[in-house]
C-alpha cells in the first residue's frame, strides 16, 4: 500500500535548493527516475552542515560526527545503480563509543552482541547483562516495525498514521517514554544512560521522549558506527560525484533568491548570480522561515514550533594523545539528568558538562599534520529562543572550559601547546541561518513528529517539495538521506522497490 501522494502534472526538471544530504540524495534519486536535476547551492561545495573548514592542515568536520545506517547510505548509490565502493571508503568504529562516567567507570559500546553482553557483565554484573540482551531484542524489534512504517514513509495526513503497524509500535511500548522503558530492562543508572543519552539528538530529555525515538539507540549501539576515509566530507563528496556521473548539474556559489510562479505551480528559480533557472518541479532543502519566505508565505504555526537545544562545538589541534583514546567517548557528568533541565528548561550552560569527544584522527590520521590529533567536543547547550547566554562575551571563556573538562577528565596529555583552530556557537548557527541558533532543527517532540512534522508538500502549491531536517522524518543524516527519497517519492510516486532497497537486516543477534 502506497502512502505517497504525488505531485501532478509535468515533472521532468526539477531545482533542488541545497546540496546537504537531503538535497543530494533527493537529486540522485530523481535523476535515478530519469528526471533531469539541477542542484542550487550557496556553497562552494556540498555537504551543508556536514560541513568542512581547513585550518593549519587539520581537516576539520564541522558537522555530524556519528555515522549510522551504512543501508541507508547504499540505497542513495542505488538510486541511480552505484554502489558504495569506489566512492567511499567506510569503516566501522569499533567499540562505537567509549562511555565514561563521573564515579571514574566506564565501559565500550560494542555492536556485536556477545562483546556488549560480556562487556555489561563486567561493568554492572550478571543480571544486567541478561537485561541488556532483552533491551536489545526490544530496540530490534522497534527498529523493524518502525523503519518502513514511519521513518521512511510520506503521510498525507494524521489518519494516514491508522495502520497495522501503529497498534504494534503501541504495543512494545513505542507511545510510552524512552527512560521508562529502558529501565524495564537496565536498572544500574549508568548503563541506562548509554540507551538514553540520543534523545538529545531528537532535542528532548529521555524522562520526555517517546519510546518510539529509542530506534536512535538501536542505530549506534546496534547496528554501528562508522566513519569514512578522508572524513565525514566524503559522504557529500561522494554522493555529489555520483550524481553528476548521473547527470545532474550543480551550481555552487548560487543562493536561491526566489521562485516565480504561474498559479499555482513555481515556473523558475532565481539566483543571486543573475540566472533563471526554469523548472517543473522544486525540491527545497532550506530551513523552514527561508523555505517560506521563497514561497512567499508565513505559516501561523511556524511561531509555535518547538526548536531542538543547540551545541557548542570546540575543533582543536593537539600533539598525539595516547593511542588508546578511541574514536568517540562520552564523558557523562555526575548531574547527567539535570543536563537537560539547565538546556531545554532552564536555557543555561550545563552545570556539569556532559561532553561528545570525538577523535577522528583515531580513524584517519591523515585529518591531521604528522604527530598531531584533531578533537571535535561538543557540548549541548541552550538554543537562542530559550538561552540566556551572552555567547559574544562568554564564548570563548566557555570553550577554554570545555577543553580544560576535556583534559582533566579524559586527556590529561592535551598540553598547553594544544590550539583551539575553532569554536561555534549558537550564534554561529544563527548566522548560518539556522533557526534559534541550533543546527538541530525542531525538537522531536510528539507534536513534531511523522504526519505533524511540517509536512514536505505545500497546500496551494502544486509542485513545490520539502526536504530536510525540518521536515519528515527528521534530524540526523540518515533520516536527511532519507527525506531526500520522501520528496523523490512526492515529485514521482514511489518507483519500484526504492523502500526495498534497504537490506532491513536488522541485528538482534
Ligand atoms: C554540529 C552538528 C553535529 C551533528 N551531529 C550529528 C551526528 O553525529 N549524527 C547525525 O546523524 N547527524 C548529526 N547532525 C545532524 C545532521 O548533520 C543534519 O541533520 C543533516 O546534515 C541535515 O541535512 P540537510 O540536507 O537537511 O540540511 P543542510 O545540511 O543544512 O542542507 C541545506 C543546504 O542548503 C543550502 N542552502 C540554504 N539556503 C540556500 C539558498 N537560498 N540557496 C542555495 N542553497 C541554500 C545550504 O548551504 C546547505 O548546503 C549534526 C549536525 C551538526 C551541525
Amino acid at each position: 500500500m502506497s502512502r505517497t501522494h504525488a505531485i501532478r502534472g509535468r515533472t521532468d526538471h526539477v531545482v533542488v535548493v541545497g546540496a546537504g544530504l537531503a538535497g543530494l540524495s533527493a537529486a540522485l534519486h530523481l535523476a535515478g527516475r530519469g528526471r533531469a536535476v539541477t542542484v542550487v547551492e550557496r556553497h562552494p561545495w556540498p555537504g551543508g552542515r556536514a560541513g568542512r573548514l581547513d585550518v593549519d592542515g587539520y581537516r576539520i568536520d564541522t558537522g555530524p560526527t556519528v555515522l549510522t545506517m551504512p543501508d541507508v547510505i547504499d540505497a542513495v548509490f542505488a538510486a541511480v545503480g552505484e554502489t558504495r565502493s569506489g566512492r567511499l571508503d567506510l569503516q566501522p568504529v569499533e567499540p562505537a563509543y567509549h562511555a565514561s562516567f563521573a564515579d571514574g567507570s566506564h565501559i565500550d559500546v560494542h555492536s556485536d552482541q556477545q562483546q556488549m553482553t560480556a562487556a555489561v557483565e563486567e561493568f554492572a554484573g550478571h543480571e544486567q547483562a541478561a537485561g541488556y540482551r532483552r533491551l536489545r531484542d526490544w530496540l530490534t524489534r522497534l527498529y523493524r516495525i518502525e523503519f518502513d512504517g514511519f521513518i521512511a514513509a510520506n503521510f498525507d495526513s494524521p489518519l494516514s498514521l491508522l495502520t497495522p503497524q501503529l497498534a504494534r509500535l503501541a504495543a512494545i511500548g513505542g507511545f510510552r517514554k524512552w527512560d521508562t522503558m529502558v529501565k524495564r530492562y537496565i536498572t544500574d543508572p549508568r548503563l541506562r544512560r548509554v540507551f538514553t543519552f540520543q534523545s538529545l539528538y531528537a532535542g528532548v530529555a529521555p524522562q520526555d521522549a517517546l519510546a518510539a525515538y529509542a530506534v536512535i539507540a538501536y542505530m549506534d549501539t546496534i547496528a554501528g558506527v562508522y566513519f569514512p576515509r578522508g572524513g565525514m566530507r566524503a559522504l557529500p563528496d561522494a554522493l555529489a560525484a555520483a550524481a553528476s556521473d548521473a547527470g545532474v548539474q550543480f551550481c555552487y556559489g548560487s543562493t536561491a533568491t526566489g521562485l516565480e510562479r504561474a498559479g499555482q505551480r513555481i515556473t523558475g528559480v532565481n539566483t543571486d548570480q543573475g540566472q533563471r533557472i526554469d523548472c517543473d518541479a522544486v525540491v527545497l532543502t532550506t530551513e523552514l522561515p527561508q523555505t517560506y519566505a521563497l514561497l512567499g508565505r508565513t505559516p501561523r504555526r511556524l511561531r509555535a514550533l518547538r526548536p531542538s537545544p543547540s551545541a557548542v562545538v570546540v575543533h582543536v589541534g593537539c600533539r598525539r594523545v595516547s593511542p588508546a583514546t578511541g574514536h568517540h567517548t562520552i564523558l557523562f557528568g555526575a548531574a547527567w539528568q539535570q543536563t537537560f533541565t539547565d538546556i531545554v528548561r532552564d536555557g543555561r550552560l550545563m552545570s556539569d558538562p556532559s561532553l561528545l569527544v570525538t577523535r577522528p584522527t583515531a580513524s584517519d590520521p591523515g585529518l591531521a599534520p604528522a604527530g598531531r590529533d584533531l578533537l571535535y567536543l561538543l557540548a549541548p547547550a541552550p538554543n537562542l529562543a530559550t538561552g540566556k547566554v551572552d555567547w559574544a562575551r562568554d564564548g570563548a571563556t566557555y570553550a577554554d572550559s570545555i577543553v580544560e573538562a576535556v583534559r582533566e577528565r579524559l586527556l590529561p596529555d592535551v598540553r598547553d601547546d594544544a590550539e583551539v583552530l575553532e569554536v561555534v556557537t549558537p550564534e554561529d548557527w544563527k548566522r548560518q541561518g539556522m533557526v534559534a541558533g541550533t543546527p538541530f532543527a525542531l525538537a522531536h517532540t510528539f507534536g513534531q513528529t511523522g504526519p505533524f512534522r511540517p509536512a514536505n508538500t505545500v497546500r496551494g502549491i502544486e509542485n513545490a517539495v520539502l526536504a530536510g531536517s525540518s521536515t519528515v522524518p527528521g534530524v540526523g543524516v540518515p533520516t536527511a538521506l532519507i527525506s531526500g527519497r520522501l520528496a523523490a517519492d512526492r515529485i514521482t510516486g514511489i518507483v519500484g522497490s526504492s523502500i526495498r532497497h534497504l537490506d532491513l537486516k536488522a541485528r538482534s543477534a
